[in-house]
């Protein structure tokens, strides 16, 4: 090829490329000036794990270990203890609770598996993906990190409107 040709060939190249960012100026700009502005998380999103209470705030895990034998990470570590206090005493919603409940986030892939294995809808996916620390360690979130009672809700990002029935929630606490 002379370098007449390969001029020409380059040229074509770039004005076909320009043509193509040009052509995206004036349509609408998807870019988040996150953490400015807050991120809108779509309804089905898999963030960080939330652990439920019922209305009395009573735990909802029976420690039934089902959530950790569905998850192929191996990231669920629970300890089972029992509560043996009347029902409105306990800390739980059955005798049997989760003393220890930990997710290792270094190794969970937020695959779900764990939501669809509980029996109890005492696990979901919450919408929080802010997650980076700078140590492995601090991956390791305990049941304190992640029950719902406890849980603080980012002011980064919102949920975004949705008539599906979510069986996620994040709440102000
Ligand atoms: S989302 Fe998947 S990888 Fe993460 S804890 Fe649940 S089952 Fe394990
Ligand atoms: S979160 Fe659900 S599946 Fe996992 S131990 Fe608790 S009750 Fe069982």
């Amino acid at each position: 090829m002379s370098i007449i040709t390969d001029v020409i060939e380059s040229t074509k190249a770039i004005i076909q490329g320009m043509g193509v960012t040009l052509s995206y100026i004036p349509k609408r700009k998807w870019t988040v000036e996150y953490p400015d502005e807050p991120v809108t998380m779509q309804p089905r999103y898999r963030g960080q794990h939330l652990l439920h209470v019922d209305e009395l705030g009573r735990e909802k895990c029976v420690a039934c270990y089902l959530c950790a034998a569905a998850c192929p990470s191996e990231c669920i570590y629970i300890v089972a203890a029992d509560d043996p206090r009347p029902p409105t005493e306990r800390i739980g919603v059955d005798e049997r609770y989760a003393a220890v409940y930990n997710i290792d986030y270094g190794r969970c892939i937020f695959c779900g598996y764990c939501v669809e294995a509980c029996p109890k809808d005492a696990i979901t996916h919450g919408y929080n993906f802010e997650l980076s620390v700078y140590s492995r360690a601090d991956l390791l979130k305990t049941k304190d990190d992640l029950l719902i009672t406890k849980q603080l809700q980012s002011k980064n990002y919102r949920v975004a409107l949705s008539h599906e029935d979510v069986d996620s929630e994040y709440k102000e606490v």
